[in-house]
């Protein structure tokens, strides 16, 4: 029987259940939190994980994907301490979530030494936990697939490649760089069929995310709430068409949720939480999304494939 790695070591996969493929129980700056501690609150930040993994798990969900990387403030042991309190499981990540910059330790190395880093992750474990990662994160945003990024892609498909770990590759689809990843990745040899570009839900343009899903990789309709980046309605309307299309076995929807997001000063937050991200929650796809979509023509079968047949497949 399969099993995915968890921060509580293997699980078969017929025992994930409803997954939620895209989202953080903390995201904090590394550098900062490690310099001035005194801008955090662990306490608030346990409150709030812990709060939302207890939500999550009143909805039906037992397994919480969390693409944190390098630069999200991956913690394996924050992430095993809410597996443990809430009885989710949680799967974890290795990789670098970076736009351009890379330290020069990881600069300095070569494609194959940083694929060694991220192997070292899905074999030995992170962080001297013996947590294994199960997947490799990677990101390309606005500044597109530059030198930097191009590598860290190189990289994660290497990694792919000897381990046979599947990637997620953040992306940014107003600046098309799904398919330059996807470019990158077939260079490598990477099987298409491992990797799933994440925010490709931030775009409608169905024809970007046909050419997308031509090439045979996953796509992540994974930031329901973020209406910053594109209104609910419209996400709607463009998962219902890609739905129609018969694309559900291609499609993963979550929220790209962070319980705490260190982005913002406290004012500008709720600000934000007011108004361009006022339905963002980790429950949001269960209050109004899901109702919403079979209400307009989703079925229970589109549903559990989308939620619990490709994390699976996804992740195996
Ligand atoms: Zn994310």
């Amino acid at each position: 029987m399969a099993s995915v790695e968890t921060v509580n070591g293997p699980v078969d996969l017929e025992e994930l259940g409803v997954t939620l493929v895209h989202e953080h129980f903390r995201v904090t700056d590394e550098a900062a939190r490690f310099q001035f501690p005194h801008l955090y609150d662990e306490a608030a930040e346990w409150e709030a994980a812990m709060s939302d993994a207890n939500a999550v798990k009143g909805h039906g969900v037992r397994t919480v994907v969390e693409p944190s990387a390098m630069f999200l403030n991956r913690d394996a042991a924050f992430s095993k301490r809410v597996a443990d309190e809430s009885g989710l499981n949680v799967v974890l990540a290795t990789g670098v979530y970076t736009y351009e910059h890379l330290p020069q330790i990881l600069m300095n190395r070569t494609e194959d030494e940083l694929a060694e880093i991220f192997v070292h992750d899905i074999e030995e474990g992170i962080q001297g936990t013996g947590i294994k990662a199960a997947f490799i994160k990677c990101a390309a945003d606005e500044p597109g697939v530059t030198p930097n990024i191009e590598k860290v892609h190189r990289a994660a498909a290497r990694a792919s490649l000897q381990t046979g770990r599947p990637i997620m590759a953040h992306s940014h689809p107003k600046s098309g760089t799904g398919l330059e990843q996807m470019r990158v990745f077939a260079e490598e040899g990477v099987d298409a069929g491992k990797v799933q570009v994440a925010h490709t839900g931030d775009t409608d343009d169905l024809g970007y995310i046909e050419r997308l899903l031509d090439t045979g990789c996953w796509i992540g309709m994974d930031r329901y709430g973020l209406d910053i980046y594109l209104p609910t309605e419209q996400r709607q309307t463009t998962v219902l068409a890609l739905l129609e299309k018969g694309h559900a076995e291609r499609m993963f929807l979550s929220q790209d949720y962070c319980s705490t997001l260190d982005y913002f000063t406290p004012e500008v937050a709720e600000q934000l939480a007011a108004t361009a991200a006022a339905n963002w929650s980790m429950t949001f796809l269960f209050e109004q999304v899901i109702p919403e979509l079979k209400e307009r023509g989703m079925t229970d079968e589109q549903l559990d494939q989308m939620m619990v047949e490709n994390p699976k497949r996804w992740l195996a």
